[in-house]
C-alpha cells in the first residue's frame, strides 16, 4: 500500500517520535517495535541463531520522495552509514519532477541446483531428465504447501554439463518467498530419483543465489534541470562508462547501489548476503565483472538510466515474518508482493547509484562551495580543575556521542570569549555535503579525561547545509533600501515629537502653505470689506437725511446725528 504523500516536508528535522507520528499508517505493534531501540526480546533472538549473547541494534530511517510505477513511497533502510538515505531522498526528489521511476519484475523463480557426479552419459542422463520431466515436477508439487497452492511450485528442469558433472536445475516459483527452504527441500526430495534416473551420485541439493529467473528491473528518466544541468548528464555518462570497462570502479559504483538495496533488505528482514551473492554474480555474468546499471542520454538530451539484477526477497517466511522490527518495515513499504519488494529495491539502487555519481561528478577541489559556521561562548562552569572541550559531528539524533570520533578535540577558552569552528565541503564522504543536515556537539572533558558524553539542548546546534553557490560565485545583488522606519518620534514630548515627524512630511508642508496663505489673504481683505460696508452705511444715512430735510420731518439734532456718525 503506498501513501499519499511521499514527501513529508521537513521529516529530516524533526526528532524520531515525531517522525514515527508522521506514519499514521503504521499498527501500535509496529510503532512500538520501531520506538524500542531494536526491537528484539533476548529469547526471540536466542531462538533465531546459536551461541546467542545479545542482539545488535541499527538504526532504521526512511527514503521519502520516491514515486515508483505511479505511486508514492516511503522506503525503510537499515543502516549504520550516514549520508545513504539522505542521497536517495534527493534523487529521488529530483527524478519525482519527471515521473519517478518504473519497475518490472520477472515472475519469482528460483534455481535449485543438484550435483550428479559419476554418471556414466551425460547426453543420456539428460535424454531420460527431459522425458521424465513432467512425472517429477508432479512429484515434486505434490505436497502440502501454501506456496504450491498459490500457483508456486517446480516449473522446469533443466540439465547442464560443467565440466564432467550433471547440474540440474529445478525451476522453482516461490510466489512471496524469498524461496530457499522451499527450494532446498525439494532438491533434497527429489535426488533419490535422479540417481535412479541418470546412474549418478548427487551429492549438493541446493538453492543457487545467482537467481537468474527472478531479475528485478528499475529505470529513470531525468531532464537536465532536474539533474543539475547538461555538463552534470555528461558528467555521468563518463562516470558510468568508467563502471562498465573496469571492475575495480565497477566494485565501488555497485556497493554504491547495494548501499541501498541491502539496507532496504536489512530493514525489511531480507537475506541480504543472498541479495548481495547473487547481484554481484550477476555483475561478472558476462565473464568481467560490470556495472549493474547502465546510463545514457536519450534524443532529448534526458539522462535515462536503468538497472538489471537478481532479487530474491520474500515478504513470508524468514527474518520478516520473526523480527518485530523487520515487520515493522515491510508496514511501512506497505507492499503486496515480493515482485513488489523487488521492484522497489531496484528503483532505490538506482537512485543511490545516481546520487553517488552525482555527487562525485559535481564536486570541484577548487569551488569550496559549501561550509557551515558554528559560534559560541565558552561557559561559565563550576567544576574543579580546567576543562577541555571536543566537537563533534553527527548527522543523526543521538543521545550520546561516546562511541564517536570527534572532529576537533583539545578546544578550551576564558569563560564569555567567543569561539567559532568553519568546515567547507570537501571530497571526502565524511566531509559535510549540500543539502545535508549536522549536528555539531561540544562536549567537555575534565582533567582526568571523564565525561557524560551526552548530548543537550545547550551543547548541540543543528545546521543545513544548502546551496551557496552564488553566494560564493557572485556577490549577492545590493538589497533595496529599507523603507523608512513607521516609529513615531518622541521627542521633548509625544506631541511635541510627533509634530516633529509631521512637518518632515510633504503633505503637511503643502498644506501648511495653503493654510498660511488663506490666513494672510483674509488679514488683509476682511477690514477692507469692513471699511467699504461702514462707507456705504454711512451713504444711505446720508441720503435718507437730506431726504427727511426737504420733506421737513427731520429735526435739527437728528441731522446734528448725522454729523456726528460723519466725523466718527
Ligand atoms: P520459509 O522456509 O519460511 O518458507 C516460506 C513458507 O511460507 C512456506 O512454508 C510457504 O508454503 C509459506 N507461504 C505462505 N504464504 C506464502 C506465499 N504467499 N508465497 C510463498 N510461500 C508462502 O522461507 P523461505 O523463503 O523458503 O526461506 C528463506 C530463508 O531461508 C531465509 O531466512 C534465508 O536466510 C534462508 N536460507 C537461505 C539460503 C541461501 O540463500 N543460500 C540457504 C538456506 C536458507
Amino acid at each position: 500500500m503506498p501513501v499519499d504523500d511521499s514527501c513529508l516536508s521537513g521529516f529530516y528535522r524533526l526528532d524520531p517520535e515525531a517522525r514515527r507520528a508522521l506514519l499514521t499508517h503504521l499498527s501500535p505493534e509496529a510503532l512500538e517495535a520501531l520506538s524500542s531501540g531494536g526491537g528484539l526480546d533476548e529469547a526471540s533472538a536466542d531462538r533465531m541463531i546459536e551461541n546467542v549473547v545479545g542482539s545488535l541494534a541499527l538504526p532504521v530511517g526512511i527514503a521519502t520522495h520516491f514515486i515508483i510505477d505511479g505511486k508514492q513511497w516511503l522506503i525503510p533502510f537499515a543502516v549504520e552509514e550516514s549520508s545513504i538515505i539522505a542521497a536517495a531522498s534527493n534523487i529521488a526528489k529530483r527524478a519525482a519532477s519527471c515521473g519517478g521511476f518504473s519497475t518490472s519484475c520477472d515472475e519469482p523463480l528460483m534455481i535449485g541446483q543438484i550435483q550428479v557426479l559419476d554418471v556414466p552419459s551425460i547426453p543420456e542422463a539428460t535424454s531420460v531428465i527431459q522425458a521424465e520431466e513432467a512425472s517429477l515436477i508432479e512429484f515434486l508439487n505434490d505436497i502440502p504447501s501454501t506456496m504450491i497452492q498459490l500457483g508456486g511450485g517446480c516449473k522446469r528442469i533443466e540439465c547442464r554439463q560443467v565440466e564432467d558433472m550433471l547440474i540440474l536445475h529445478l525451476i522453482v516459483d516461490v510466489r512471496d518467498a524469498m524461496g530457499a527452504n522451499a527450494v532446498n527441500t525439494m532438491a533434497e526430495r527429489i535426488a533419490p530419483r535422479i540417481e535412479a534416473l541418470t546412474g549418478g551420485r548427487v551429492l549438493l541439493r541446493i538453492l543457487s543465489n545467482l537467481a537468474s529467473e527472478r531479475l528485478a528491473r528499475a529505470s529513470v528518466r531525468l531532464s537536465p534541470d532536474a539533474i543539475g544541468g547538461e555538463d552534470v548528464i555528461a558528467g555521468i555518462i563518463d562516470a558510468a562508462r568508467f563502471a562498465e570497462a573496469d571492475p575495480y570502479r565497477a566494485a565501488t559504483h555497485n556497493k554504491g547501489i547495494m548501499n541501498a538495496i541491502s539496507a532496504i533488505g536489512l530493514a525489511c528482514g531480507q537475506d541480504w548476503r543472498a541479495i548481495e551473492a547473487g547481484a554481484h554474480a550477476w555483475a561478472a555474468i558476462s565473464g568481467q565483472y560490470s556495472s549493474l546499471s547502465t546510463w545514457s542520454i536519450d534524443d532529448e538530451g534526458w539522462l535515462c538510466g536503468s538497472i538489471e539484477l537478481p532479487l530474491a526477497v520474500g515478504i513470508v517466511g524468514g527474518a520478516s515474518k520473526v523480527h518485530p522490527v523487520a515487520r515493522a518495515c515491510l508496514e511501512i513499504l506497505g507492499v503486496d508482493s515480493a515482485q513488489q519488494l523487488a521492484g522497489i529495491m531496484a528503483a532505490a539502487g538506482l537512485a543511490q547509484n545516481l546520487g553517488a555519481m552525482r555527487a562525485l561528478v559535481t564536486f570541484d577541489n577548487n569551488s569550496k562551495l559549501h561550509s557551515t559556521r558554528i559560534s559560541w561562548i565558552w561557559p561559565e562552569i563550576d567544576e574543579e580543575g580546567p576543562l577541555i572541550w571536543n566537537l563533534y559531528r553527527t548527522q543523526l539524533t543521538v543521545s550520546s556521542v561516546n562511541f564517536m570520533a570527534p572532529l576537533r578535540t583539545g578546544l578550551s577558552g576564558e569563560a564569555g570569549e567567543d569561539a567559532w569552528f568553519n568546515e567547507t565541503e570537501s571530497g571526502l564522504r565524511e566531509s559535510i555535503h549540500l543539502e545535508q543536515y549536522y549536528y555539531y556537539v561540544l562536549i567537555p572533558i575534565d582533567v582526568v579525561g571523564n565525561s557524560d558524553y551526552l548530548v543537550r539542548p545547550g551543547n548541540s546546534r543543528g545546521i543545513v547545509v544548502h546551496d551557496q553557490y552564488w553566494s560564493y560565485h557572485f556577490p549577492p545583488p545590493e538589497p533595496p533600501p529599507p523603507p523608512p522606519p513607521d516609529v513615531p518620534y518622541y521627542g521633548p514630548s509625544p506631541w511635541y515629537g510627533r509634530l516633529l515627524d509631521d512637518f518632515g512630511m510633504g503633505r503637511f508642508q503643502q498644506a501648511g502653505m495653503v493654510f498660511i496663505a488663506v490666513f494672510l489673504t483674509n488679514l488683509m481683505l476682511v477690514p477692507m470689506m469692513i471699511n467699504k460696508y461702514r462707507v456705504k452705511k454711512r451713504k444711505v444715512r446720508r441720503e435718507k437725511a437730506r431726504k427727511a430735510k426737504r420733506d421737513g420731518t427731520m429735526s435739527t439734532d437728528e441731522f446734528a446725528d448725522d454729523f456726528d456718525d460723519f466725523f466718527d
